[in-house]
C-alpha cells in the first residue's frame, strides 16, 4: 500500500519549493486529489491527513464513494471526467465543481438541474489545448463564445479553464501548452466585465505538476502521486 499521508506531505513540499522559486504563494494553489479508481478507504485516509478536495471521473463510481463517505461533511467534490447529457442531473446535485464542461447544452443542463437552494456550481471550460482529434475539450477558437454563454447561466459560476495536454518529455516543453491556457484566461478576463472575475487554471497532473505551477496553475489535479496506481478500471 502506498503511504498516502507521506505522499501528500511530499507533494505539499514540492508545491512549496516550486512556488517559492518563482515568487508565487503556496496558498494560491489548491491540491485536488484525483481519486478515480481508488477505494473509499483511500479517500478517507487522505481526508484524515487534511485533504479536502477530491476529483472523480466516473459518476456511478463517485456516487458510491460519496455515499460511503457521507460522514465527512466538508469534502469538496470535483467532477473532472467526460460528461454525458443523461448524467448532468446527478452531477449538478452531487458535486461542488465541474472541470470538464465543453458544450453549451451540457452547461445549460447543469444550470437547470442545480438545486435552487444550493450555491452556483463552479465550472471550468475544458480546452482541447493540443488540438487532438480524439480528445474532449472545446477548440481554442470557440472558448470565448462558450465562456460568455456560460457566464449568463444562473446556477453556474464560471471560474476558469482546464486542460489535459499531451505528454511531453521536459519541463520546458510541458510549460508551452500551459502558457497558452494562461494566455487564453487573461484574454477572457479582459474581454468582458462578465469574465473579469475568472480566477482558475485547472492544470497539472502527477507528471507535469512543476511546469503547471510555473505557468500559473491554481488547481493541480494529482492522482497517482498521492494514491499510487489505480486499483480498479473505469466503470462509467
Ligand atoms: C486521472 C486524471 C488526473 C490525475 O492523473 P495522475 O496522472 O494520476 O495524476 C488528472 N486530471 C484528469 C482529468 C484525470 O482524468
Amino acid at each position: 500500500m502506498p503511504n498516502i499521508t507521506d505522499n501528500l506531505a511530499d507533494i505539499h513540499q514540492q508545491i512549496e519549493n516550486s512556488t517559492k522559486n518563482i515568487g508565487r504563494h503556496q496558498t494560491d494553489i489548491t491540491l485536488l486529489a484525483v481519486s478515480k479508481g481508488q477505494p473509499a478507504m483511500a479517500i478517507r485516509q487522505a481526508y484524515e491527513a487534511g485533504q479536502r478536495h477530491f476529483g472523480e471521473n466516473y459518476l456511478q463510481e463517485a456516487l458510491e464513494k460519496q455515499h460511503q463517505l457521507s460522514d465527512l461533511q466538508d469534502i469538496q467534490w470535483h467532477f473532472i471526467g467526460p460528461i454525458q447529457s443523461n448524467k448532468t442531473r446527478k452531477i449538478a446535485e452531487n458535486f461542488d465543481w465541474v472541470h470538464s464542461v465543453d458544450r453549451k447544452k451540457i452547461a445549460e443542463r447543469l444550470s437547470a438541474y442545480r438545486p435552487e437552494e444550493y450555491p452556483p456550481l463552479n465550472v471550468c471550460l475544458q480546452v482541447n489545448i493540443d488540438r487532438e482529434e480524439s480528445k474532449s475539450g472545446i477548440a481554442i477558437d470557440d472558448v470565448k463564445s462558450l465562456a460568455l454563454d456560460i457566464a449568463s447561466l444562473p446556477k453556474l459560476k464560471l471560474r476558469g479553464l482546464m486542460a489535459i495536454p499531451q505528454g511531453r518529455p521536459t519541463v520546458y516543453e510541458q510549460q508551452q501548452p500551459f502558457a497558452t491556457l494562461k494566455r487564453l484566461l487573461v484574454e477572457l478576463q479582459s474581454c468582458s466585465p462578465k469574465l473579469a472575475t475568472l480566477d482558475t487554471l485547472s492544470m497539472g497532473m502527477s507528471g507535469d505538476m512543476e511546469a503547471a505551477i510555473i505557468e500559473g496553475s491554481t488547481i493541480l489535479r494529482i492522482g497517482t502521486a498521492i494514491f499510487g496506481p489505480r486499483q480498479y478500471p473505469k466503470n462509467t
